[in-house]
């Protein structure tokens, strides 16, 4: 496999089918093309259009910093999480917030996520704040990921797995790797094709 840290700017195509990538310097062809940019996977120019495009949906986090782990397993609740680490350290999640493309943490934001750490765990509320950040989720219309071929030959999907995306990353790769050579799918991957209605 050979690499490229690049920013791609378009999917080329001979009309038929995508046949390469623009990048932000030069070009690279390609037999298969498959959009992954996330959040960002239908800003990219040349693609055909699909019923549920990519947009983002921001999470913020905040991660609090005890000297030792106030509860053993991942508490769901009002929402959200808490999940701790070995060390002490406690990740408290998340937003889901219809922005745009903002990154920003916000005092709304870390109101949430802190006032619902202290009901979840009452003793949270005297733990050390350590760092926050958000992410921008890759969400549809419908909720179902991207995956699969396009309208466009030679042009693949796989993007817009929402809140699951780490978790889904094998499943994704596998059924891709089918779509991509014409290999039997691993499983009925029918509702995720980006030429749903
Ligand atoms: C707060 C939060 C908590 C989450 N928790 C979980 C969890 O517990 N479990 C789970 O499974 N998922 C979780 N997710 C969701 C998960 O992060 C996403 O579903 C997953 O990262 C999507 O992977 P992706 O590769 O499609 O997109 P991304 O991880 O966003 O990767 C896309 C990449 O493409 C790059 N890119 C964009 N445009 C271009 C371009 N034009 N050219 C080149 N590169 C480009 C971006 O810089 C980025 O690096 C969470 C998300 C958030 C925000």
């Amino acid at each position: 496999v050979r690499f490229v840290a690049a920013t791609a700017r378009r999917v080329i195509s001979d009309g038929e089918r995508a046949i390469g990538v623009e990048l932000d310097e030069g070009r690279v062809s390609a037999g298969s093309v498959v959009v992954a940019l996330g959040a960002w996977s239908s800003q990219l120019d040349g693609l055909p259009e699909v019923a549920h495009p990519v947009g983002p949906l921001r999470g913020q986090m905040v991660e609090l910093e005890l000297p030792a782990p106030p509860i053993g397993h991942v508490v769901f609740g009002e929402g959200g999480y808490l999940v701790p680490r070995g060390d002490g350290r406690l990740l408290v999640g998340s937003t889901s917030e219809r922005v745009g493309f903002r990154k920003e943490v916000t005092v709304d934001g870390m109101r949430t996520l802190l006032g619902r750490a202290a009901r979840l765990c009452p003793a949270l509320a005297a733990a050390p704040l350590g760092r926050f950040w958000s992410g921008l989720r890759p969400t549809t219309s419908d909720g179902l990921p991207n995956i699969g071929p396009s309208s466009l030959g030679g042009l693949f999907w796989a993007s817009g797995h929402h809140r699951n995306g780490i978790l889904l990353a094998p499943i994704t790769a596998e059924i891709l790797a089918a779509y991509v050579l014409g290999a039997p799918l691993p499983v009925d991957a029918g509702p995720f094709l980006p030429t749903r209605a």
